[in-house]
């Protein structure tokens, strides 16, 4: 439909592209214009029974193809990833509308995961129990089957790679269902994987109504394995069908982050740090710093300040140069903020910027609200979207108590110069992930997941392996 943006609206099923040939199609739209740009094919019921029926028979030959040959193709598909990181990154910004510097970093990302997973492919190693002489026994790791994936449109490659790049490392299959307003990022990924001589139905993609696909692909028996990234209610339902079959399940849900702000930080390098990083993805990040509880001494100043800066942000299309942040990916986002913004400002939260939709396509304006009290719902429900949220606290024990005050457990900041403080908060919040003094908690070798209502597994690091395999113990008298 629109030019340059064509490529891979396609399904991928046991090795080959299926376009439209009269299925159902679901329309793709720019968010920065609201236009329309493509359409995608839904796979039908039949394409599902024929991708399970792919996975099923492409999981034998390749768990038990060795592990240094899954790792060379992996290797080679990150290989194909970076060559193709312009073209990866002008459809993911046209789909999902970050601006292209964010999006060449997520492709950039989406490599580096692939390669780290490839090399640890090579070290899922098990135990050996101590016995008697001549008698042996051994904890074995075995791949737990096939996968049924589902990832969220905020980071649709890198978030899909989380997933992916782990499993056909730990020699599960996977099928993957990509989010639906990016259909054509996703594919180019799964083109480099394919390209890369990934055997016939290992990685596969099938696009449709979500429930419509994952009713169909957990009930199925093939199916061992699900993991999900997306909002708590969805995962709370696909846990329920996957009950059904006893089926594992990795839950990577929402977060409300809380941000401690203490009077002894450096506040200006806080809010430079603070403020581009609330933004980045037009606050459309799980772990996104949300509620900002700063100490009574400085809040004032740390508002104003965090005010000017907000207002500094431009925003535009994520194809402009000038962008600092985009449009919001779906027309969903922009009316539920809205929603959450009137909403507190009748509970007497201040606007200290922003506060409003944007002109055309899916746009809302880089907001800050202060003095926001817990009753509006701004502070219970995640905005997921370009709005902090500020208020006051007294001490570590107030804070403490702030910070904890919701069911969402994923990501955690602080920022003190206060050594013993510092481990304190690391020790008490409640949350899968802590950063204090930084943003800096998603290094690939380092666990990524929640506690709480903000579900559990993890997602990176070696942790990252275990969602997709299985312990065996085997003993030999
Ligand atoms: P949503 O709950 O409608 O959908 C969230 C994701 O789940 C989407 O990718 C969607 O395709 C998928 N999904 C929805 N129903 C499904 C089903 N029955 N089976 C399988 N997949 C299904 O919410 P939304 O409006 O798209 O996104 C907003 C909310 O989602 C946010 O409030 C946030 O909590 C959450 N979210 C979280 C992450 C994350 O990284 N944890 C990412 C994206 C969205």
């Amino acid at each position: 439909m629109s030019d340059g943006y064509d490529a891979d609206l396609a399904l991928f099923v046991g090795g080959s592209w299926r376009l439209g040939e009269g299925r159902d199609a679901h329309i793709v739209v720019d968010p920065a214009t609201g236009d329309a740009i493509g359409e995608v094919p839904l796979a039908t019921a039949a394409d599902l029974d024929e991708a399970l029926a792919a996975s099923a028979a492409a999981w034998p030959l390749w768990r038990d193809t060795p592990a240094e040959a899954r790792a060379a193709i992996l290797h080679k598909a990150a290989a194909l990833i970076r060559e193709r990181t312009e073209a990866i990154a002008q459809l993911l910004t046209r789909e999902q509308g970050k601006p292209l510097v964010e999006a060449r970093g997520e492709v950039a990302g989406t490599a580096a995961i692939f390669d780290w997973c490839a090399e640890e492919a090579t070290r899922i190693y098990g135990r050996v129990l101590v016995r008697p002489p001549g008698q042996r026994s051994v904890v074995l790791r075995q791949p737990v089957g096939p996968v049924a994936a589902f990832s969220p449109w905020n980071f649709p490659v890198y978030l899909m790679a989380k997933k992916m790049a782990p499993a056909l490392a730990a020699g599960c299959t996977v099928i993957a269902k990509p989010p639906e307003e990016t259909p054509a990022c996703t594919g180019a990924v799964m083109r480099c994987l394919a390209d890369a001589g990934l055997p016939s139905g290992v990685a596969q993609l099938v696009h449709g109504v979500p429930d419509t696909i994952s009713r169909h692909l957990i009930a199925s028996p093939v199916i061992r394995k699900v993991s999900f990234t997306g909002s708590v209610p969805v995962g709370k339902h696909l846990m329920k069908l996957a009950a059904d079959g006893l089926k594992r399940v990795t839950m990577e849900l929402g977060g409300h982050a809380p941000v401690l702000v203490f009077d002894d930080c450096d506040l200006d390098a806080t809010l430079d740090l603070v403020v581009p990083q609330k933004f980045r993805n037009a606050g459309q990040v799980c772990v996104s710093p949300t509620r900002f509880y700063v100490q009574d001494a400085i809040y004032e100043r740390f508002v104003t300040g965090f005010a000017e800066r907000t207002r500094a942000v431009t925003t535009g299309s994520g194809l402009d140069a000038a962008t600092k942040m985009g449009p919001l990916a779906n027309i969903r986002r922009p009316q539920a903020i809205a929603a959450l913004v009137d909403d507190a400002r009748t509970h007497g939260a201040r606007v200290m910027a922003g506060g409003e939709r944007g002109d055309g396509g899916f746009f809302f304006q880089p907001t800050l609200l202060a003095d926001v009290p817990d009753s509006a719902a701004i502070m219970s429900n995640e905005p997921f979207g370009p709005v902090a949220v500020a208020a006051r606290f007294s001490d570590l024990d107030d804070a403490l108590i702030k910070a904890n005050r919701l069911p969402y457990g994923l990501a955690a900041f602080a920022f003190t110069q206060n050594g013993r403080r510092a481990n304190l908060l690391g020790d008490q919040i409640e949350a899968g992930m802590v950063g204090i003094n930084t943003f800096a908690i998603g290094g690939l070798d380092s666990p990524f997941g929640g506690i709480k209502d903000s579900g559990f597994g993890s997602e990176g690091g070696p942790e990252g392996f275990d969602a997709f395999l299985v312990t065996k113990a085997v003993h030999q008298a």
